[in-house]
């Protein structure tokens, strides 16, 4: 117990230093402070140039309040649970495994395969399990109570990406650590990468851009398909919502969730009583606990 909880206080403080290094060398190597407010900037740009909906405002509807939820999960609920999640509960993961006779470390080695074999590999299933928690945030009523925070946004930007609340950190670093790290020995090194690309693709999927990739919107994710991700009218055969994929979008054409029947442009976006629901940070962060929903 002792040796868990050393290791929970040491990822603390580890992560508290690496945020102050972070924070004040933004241009020392790669640095993920330096790369939100550059993606940010850069994605912002875009939408002022190439604006789908002409007539939005470039600090749109809600614009600040999805800008301190940018900072505040992506430092405080993204990157420190998981670095505590997954330093934490690998041993006490492997704890339970070896207490049923499996191996405490992992299953599976990847280690022999080349470096970009391996990221292809763990890029996919990383992917692929934020799918399906995706999935369940839309089926599980208890799940979508917090989920719902997503979906509050009326006016779409870049800043919206970010917008959702913090126990969802907790659901996909859970599922993202016992997949990738336990069963197949993910290396942490990949998951700066693979973050730093889901941040990128996740800010277009958000932003006010019109565009989706042409032939490889079946692979990746995109604006003009996210945005049906949004709409406030579900279609009959899909009550629980569509287009589910956070940075890759094959999942949503192999499992028969994909709907983009047409330019999702000015469509409506939220949910029944959308406009009932909380507009401070503070109120949203409550809303899920609250029994009447
Ligand atoms: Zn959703
Ligand atoms: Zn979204």
């Amino acid at each position: 117990m002792e040796e868990l909880y050393n290791t929970f206080v040491n990822s603390f403080t580890g992560y508290a230093k690496y945020l102050w290094n972070t924070i004040s060398h933004p241009f020392d190597g790669f640095n993920y402070f330096t790369w939100l407010i550059l993606v940010s900037l850069a994605v912002w740009i875009l939408e002022m140039l190439l604006p789908w909906r002409k007539n939005q405002k470039f600090i749109r509807k809600d614009f600040w309040l999805d800008a301190f939820y940018m900072f505040f999960n992506f430092y405080i609920f993204n990157l420190l649970i998981f670095v505590a999640l997954s330093n934490t509960s690998a041993k006490l993961f492997g704890k339970m495994m070896s207490g049923i006779g499996l191996p405490s470390n992992y299953l599976f080695d990847l280690s022999g395969l080349h470096m970009v074999l391996q990221f292809i590999i763990y890029f996919i299933i990383f992917d692929f399990v934020q799918w399906s928690v995706h999935n369940l945030l839309h089926r599980v009523p208890f799940l979508w109570r917090f989920h719902k925070l997503h979906h509050s946004v009326k006016e779409m930007g870049f800043a919206a990406h970010l917008r959702y609340h913090f126990f969802e950190s907790f659901l996909y670093k859970t599922a993202i650590y016992i997949v990738l790290a336990y069963v197949l020995n993910f290396k942490i090194e990949y998951a700066f990468i693979m973050h730093a690309g889901a941040i990128l693709i996740g800010h277009l999927n958000h932003a006010n851009v019109g565009w989706d990739y042409g032939p490889l919107k079946y692979i990746l994710n995109n604006p003009k398909m996210h945005i049906w991700h949004h709409a406030k009218e579900l279609p009959k055969e899909h009550p629980y919502g569509m287009n589910f994929g956070i940075t890759l979008s094959i999942w949503d054409y192999i499992f028969k969730t994909d709907y983009v029947p047409s330019s999702g442009r000015d469509i409506e976006l939220g949910f029944e009583n959308v406009e009932n629901y909380p507009t401070n940070f503070f109120a949203q962060q409550i809303e899920p606990f609250k029994r009447k929903q």
